[in-house]
């Protein structure tokens, strides 16, 4: 029987050397195929090719010389680690080199062997070694050869296996890889063939080669992610919504109704968000289905321009919906719905999965017959006996909680003559997601930024406490109460061994330092007697939803004065009058966590304070700290926080079913990415041959790098 040809869609296991327990391993690495393999890419290089001189030997450096074997090596097999050693010298100094384990050796080197080595220099009795380093003999060496990748390695799985199968995955298959980059961009910057760029990557004869073979790859796998997800779905027909408002303005006999219901917000609108208003009208004058995301930093004033663009929506006979992540939020937009359209004809619903199954029952008949037209919920509204009478906006707060696939339900609604139609869809989001990305993620979605904050808010003043015996920070918190302001305590615990998992929290991180819990947390209060004058609640997921909800409103009506929580405050909770925020063990929580939890505080006038507690002597965790107290801007936190955790990591991209990022960066390469993606749309409208060459690779690249896991198609 003929073996099977492989081909780069093979699996790893088609690769000699890579059995079934190699294959494990090498999933955790996000590698199936072949291709995979290939392009995995290395995490930075080694570089051996400065080679130097014994002389240069320093206590702890790294060194790459040439030199001869001075003395016959010696090992004692006697001992359980079976040392062997031997001096080399270059003419001018000796030095001894320590093996262990490595009794083979023995008889690989003999005086007067010319090698070639690289290793850690460390001392020993006074004097100098190199433990373990790299050998060979100089004429197996290729001075084009010592720059070493260095790869993400996991369990099992070495530096050594992972090259040799890397390199036999390209001997396989490199002549497979298709080009994905226009010709002229190609010449234009010097590219290489796809199969010489890989084998740059991985084995660069200098470090420069290799930056410029991993930039084409960042500019290829830009062009597959800006153009593979359009060319995959294929010209769907035109799609059709509802024109909610027709002509060019509201009608005159709703005109009335809007500007009381725009006055009951009780300020001004920014004029960003008079802008994301006029934009998402003007949205829904047409029969165009909306697709926009409005992009705004926590404390923006997101809320608002929701519930104003259903109540338009629902003052033109249709219906909206706005989706909530949690209970706690749904109740707070609705009690912010109910206020803004108390002088109107408008019905809001509030429908969460705790609701009574009478009143679901009844609700639910409303949003059927269409008496009820604000329509506020969690995920109760994605059950399948939901139906509405004419539903024509869906927004989403917060959404990165919600996927793309769950709204679909209420994105497409059938009508009585059995045509399907689109829903105007509005997201709305705190997390500054670059436009490549935000494409990728809801497809070609417009955006609108709200980039000002409301008038008169004072930035929020974080400090960094490393002891939780710190006696001020029990000092600021008694302050704060006593000034009538009421006090958020956030815990990465919910008791001893519960635990409140959120998307970015930076699990195992420092496991030693000793978490305190919100349980504990209360326990401690009571000690201080401090809870004694100033009623303390607690809140956290797994709680019942009712006792949470009854927490948030006793905080929100005062009666309740601090609350002591995990994240689940963390998706816009809004308390005007709390303005001290305490994080217990601040390191166990992501950048984009703590930025949102921090926009708990500081939406109203007065100065907001927030305190990090970590006793974490992580260096990591030590600059994620220093970065909170120096700023407040969230695209800068976002783009600190790549910086810390690498591009494949930001901000729970991977909770946005997106794959890691091999080489380009969705922050740096924003200018990279459209460049990429307009040469590409401009080879297409071309035609011709190129387009058509162009076409086939961006499509079999794309299946083989983002087929099958991307999830948000
Ligand atoms: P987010 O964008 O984080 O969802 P919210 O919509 O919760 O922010 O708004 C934060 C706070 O700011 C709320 O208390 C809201 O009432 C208030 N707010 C919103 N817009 C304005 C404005 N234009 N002027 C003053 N306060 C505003
Ligand atoms: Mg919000």
């Amino acid at each position: 029987m003929a073996a099977k040809r492989v081909t780069l869609e093979s699996p790893v296991t088609a690769v000699y050397g890579i059995g079934a327990a190699a294959k494990e391993r090498l999933e955790k690495l996000e590698i199936y195929t072949v291709y995979d393999l290939i392009t995995f890419l290395p995490r930075r290089y080694n570089d051996w090719s400065q080679v130097g001189k014994i002389a240069d030997c320093r206590e702890d450096g790294e060194l790459s010389f040439y030199a001869t074997v001075a003395t016959t090596p010696n090992v004692n097999l006697r001992s359980r680690v079976k040392p062997l050693s031997f001096y080399v010298s270059d003419g001018i100094r000796r030095v001894k080199l320590m093996f262990f384990n490595s009794p083979y050796l023995m008889n690989k080197f003999v005086p007067g062997d010319k090698c070639f080595v690289h290793g850690k220099v460390s001392k020993f009795n006074g004097g100098l070694q190199l433990v373990n380093p790299y050998i060979e003999k100089a004429d197996k060496v290729d001075d084009n050869e010592l720059i070493k990748p260095v790869y993400h390695l996991t369990a099992g799985i070495t530096t050594a296996q992972l090259t040799r199968w890397i390199k036999t995955a390209l001997d396989l298959c490199a002549k497979d890889l298709q080009n994905c980059i226009p010709e002229d961009i190609v010449k234009a910057n010097g590219f290489d063939s796809p199969e010489v760029c890989y084998r740059k990557v991985h084995f660069p004869s200098t470090l420069e080669e290799a930056d410029k073979a991993r930039r084409q790859i960042a500019y290829e796998e830009l062009i597959l992610l800006g153009v593979g997800m359009k060319l995959k779905k294929g010209n769907t027909t035109e799609e059709k919504a509802e024109v909610v408002i027709p002509g060019t303005a509201l009608p005159e006999e709703v005109k009335e109704t809007w500007k009381q219901i725009v006055s009951n917000l009780g300020f001004e609108l920014t004029a960003d968000q008079k802008k994301a208003i006029r934009q998402i009208q003007s949205d829904l004058m047409s029969s165009k289905p909306m697709n926009r995301l409005v992009q705004g930093d926590v404390g923006s004033g997101k809320t608002a321009v929701a519930i104003l663009a259903m109540s338009m929506t629902a003052l033109m006979g249709k219906q909206a919906v706005l989706l909530a992540p949690t209970s706690v939020l749904a109740k707070q937009h609705y009690n912010t719905a109910v206020n803004l359209l108390k002088d109107s004809p408008v019905n809001v619903a509030l429908l969460l999965g705790k609701t009574p199954a009478a009143i679901k029952k009844e609700l639910k008949e409303q949003m059927a017959d269409g008496t009820a037209s604000v329509i506020i919920g969690t995920h109760a509204l994605l059950t399948d006996d939901v139906s509405f009478k004419d539903l024509a906006l869906v927004i989403a707060d917060e959404q990165h909680r919600f996927g793309v696939k769950q709204r679909e339900k209420l994105l497409l609604q059938n009508n009585s003559d059995g045509t399907v139609n689109s829903v105007h869809n509005l997201v709305m989001t705190a997390t500054p997601i670059p436009r490549t990305l935000a494409m990728v993620i809801y497809g070609d979605m417009d955006t609108t930024i709200i980039r000002q904050k409301p008038v008169g808010r004072k930035p929020i003043k974080t400090y960094f406490s490393s002891s939780k015996d710190d006696n001020s920070i029990f000092e600021s918190i008694r302050a704060e109460l006593k000034s009538g302001q009421q006090v958020y305590i956030v815990c990465a615990k919910i008791s001893e061994d519960e635990y409140e998992v959120m998307d970015d929290d930076i699990v195992g991180e420092d496991d030693d330092t000793k978490i305190t819990s919100v349980i504990e947390m209360k326990e401690i209060l009571n000690k201080k007697k401090i809870t004694k004058e100033y009623p303390a609640a607690v809140l956290y997921g797994s709680m019942p939803e009712k006792t949470k909800l009854a927490a948030m409103q006793q905080f929100l009506d005062g009666d309740i004065k601090i609350l002591i929580s995990t994240t689940v405050i963390e998706v816009g909770v809004d308390n005007p009058n709390a303005n001290l925020m305490v994080v217990m063990d601040a390191d166990r929580f992501g950048l984009s966590t703590l930025h949102q939890l921090r926009g708990r505080i500081g939406r109203g006038q007065n100065q907001a304070y927030c305190l990090l507690v970590s006793e974490s002597k992580s260096e990591t965790a030590l600059s994620r700290m220093r970065m909170m107290c120096e700023s407040t801007d969230g695209f800068e936190l976002a783009q600190k926080d790549l910086e810390l955790r690498g591009p494949g990591d930001f901000f729970g991209t991977r909770q946005h079913g997106i794959p890691t990022l091999r080489a380009a960066n969705l922050y740096t390469d924003l200018g990279i990415a459209a460049d990429a993606t307009s040469a590409v749309n401009k080879v297409f409208e071309q035609g011709g041959e190129e387009a058509q060459r162009l076409e086939g690779a961006i499509k079999s690249m794309f299946e083989l790098r983002f087929g099958g896991k991307m999830e948000v198609l």
